[in-house]
């Protein structure tokens, strides 16, 4: 028996504009309930939506991304929902002409590069939030009307693992695009994976009946759903042989205390919805003029910016995306290096202590206060050898509370390298003094010579507080020690 899933997603993203879809109420986390409500969003009769501009310009901005089309006719359409948290008893969405069709995106995933294509992307509003308190229930429409983009892939999608870091690339990919702040705590970015097997058994093929898992909010229960499904249905089929066919899709929901599904309400067809053109707004025809230059203002994306930090800053795959990762840190990172700093240094200072000071201070590198000129000035002491990796270190602290160039604070704090012969030769005297156990070491045992040599180095370093040239120290070690070696 073959066993293979395919798996969709729906995304909800909460797009980051400062107003609603459809009104000018404020987008605003934690105000007190109801008080972010007009008119339009509480739904009293009457009242007339005007669609928000910036909100297709950032869902544009990710079907572009996902490399898909932008629609030069898009309209909006009513889908039926009576529940008392949108109370309009609709919700203004996307049927048929969605803004962006027809896109994918690829990920390197597992040693290869995995492509899902995306079905569309489209713009629609999100309901308030029911509260069930004691004895009654409440309702809270501050996010009534908020805008959302939902993006709908195809089932290219074949296990819980290739699933989750589809969601982690476009998390990243929106957060890159400016496009919402996904905190997946707040709700911002919501998965509802399709699942399905597909199942090869003595030459035969079934399919077992859709599930989808409604209201994800966080990669582990995206994946943990996943995984729990694919075996659950797996069961199910062997048991009863159920197989899919008309009308037997259905809902469940994610149980994050017993990391199982539970079943929810069957799930509508879209018929149940009664869509239709939205008569209180005119259908949209975004001018071409103004998608070319959204298009054309897009930032380097975060998966061809990876390829490239790993060949033009010689950084590994694996540390890539940590330099990657957060845009400002990345562009800061381009800035200090087109300011003329030293690229590999740089990486490997991002790398270490920027973000350790960052890590510290629970921050990013670009919020450190750091100018590109700064950290390429730092980046090229070491390159240049004018100080050692570790006492770069140190400046790099002091650069946090002090304004003054890399250079004047390694003078300042005594850290200059001294590659002087003389003045390294009276450190290596007063090491090979010190440790004459070292010494014999490295002339009576061979085994041992490479480490009492290191350990030698060290020691100059230590003596000089940081100052020798490691590479003068070395050199003026073996030179001692060839004298010392009888002949
Ligand atoms: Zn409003
Ligand atoms: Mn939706």
């Amino acid at each position: 028996m073959v066993v293979t899933p395919i798996i969709g997603l729906e995304i909800h993203v909460h797009l980051a504009t400062r107003t609603k879809m459809w009104c000018g109420c404020a987008l605003e986390y934690g105000a007190a309930p109801n008080s972010r409500t007009c008119p339009v969003c509480l739904g009293l009769p009457g009242a007339l939506p005007v669609a928000n501009q910036l909100a297709i310009e950032l869902a544009m901005r990710v079907g572009l991304a996902l490399r898909c089309t932008i629609r030069s006719f898009t309209k909006w359409d009513r889908k039926s929902y009576y529940y008392p948290d949108l109370p309009k008893n609709y919700q203004i969405s996307q049927y048929d002409l969605p803004l962006c069709e027809a896109g994918h995106l690829e990920f390197p995933h597992d040693g290869r590069i995995a492509k899902v294509r995306v079905r569309r992307a489209h713009l629609e509003e999100d309901a308030g939030k029911n509260t069930h308190l004691t004895g009654f229930s409440g309702v809270d429409l501050n996010r009534a009307g908020s805008p959302l983009l939902e993006i709908v892939t195809e089932p290219d999608l074949s296990s819980a693992d290739e699933a989750r870091e589809f969601a982690v690339q476009l998390h990243r990919l929106v957060h890159y695009l400016g496009v919402s702040e996904a905190n997946m705590q707040l709700g911002q970015m919501r998965f509802e994976p399709n699942i399905n097997l597909r199942i090869e058994r003595d030459g035969e093929v079934y399919l077992t009946p859709i599930v989808e898992v409604k209201n994800l909010n966080s990669f582990r229960s995206l994946q943990g759903a996943i995984e729990y499904e694919v075996q659950r249905q797996q069961e199910v089929f062997l048991e009863t042989g159920v197989t899919l066919a008309s009308g037997n899709k259905s809902n469940r929901g994610w149980d994050d205390d017993r990391l199982v599904t539970v079943p929810q309400r069957e799930k509508e067809e879209a018929h149940d919805y009664r869509y239709f053109p939205e008569p209180d707004l005119i259908p949209y025809e975004p001018d071409a003029a103004w998608v070319a230059d959204v298009s054309e203002h897009m930032p380097e994306l975060p998966i061809p910016r990876t390829e490239r930090f790993i060949s033009e800053y010689k950084v590994g795959p694996k540390d890539a995306p940590a330099l990657v990762d957060d845009r400002a840190t990345a562009d800061l990172l381009d800035d200090a290096a087109a300011a003329g700093g030293d690229k590999a240094t740089l990486a490997r200072q991002f790398l270490g202590f920027w973000a350790m000071h960052a890590n510290a201070r629970e921050t990013t590198i670009a919020r450190l206060g750091l100018s590109p000129e700064r950290l390429a000035g730092l980046a090229n002491l070491v390159r240049d050898g004018t100080v050692s990796a570790t006492a770069a270190a140190r400046i790099s602290e002091a650069m946090l509370t002090r304004s003054e160039p890399a250079g004047v604070l390694a003078e300042e704090m005594g850290l200059v390298q001294v590659s002087d012969a003389g003045a390294v030769e009276t450190w290596v005297a007063e090491a090979l003094r010190n440790n004459p156990d070292a010494v014999r070491d490295a002339l009576d045992n061979p085994k041992k010579l490479q480490r009492a040599r290191g350990f030698l180095t060290g020691q100059v370093m230590k003596i000089s507080g940081g100052q020798a040239d490691p590479k003068v120290a070395g050199d003026l070690i073996e030179r001692k020690l060839a004298e010392l070696r009888p002949a």
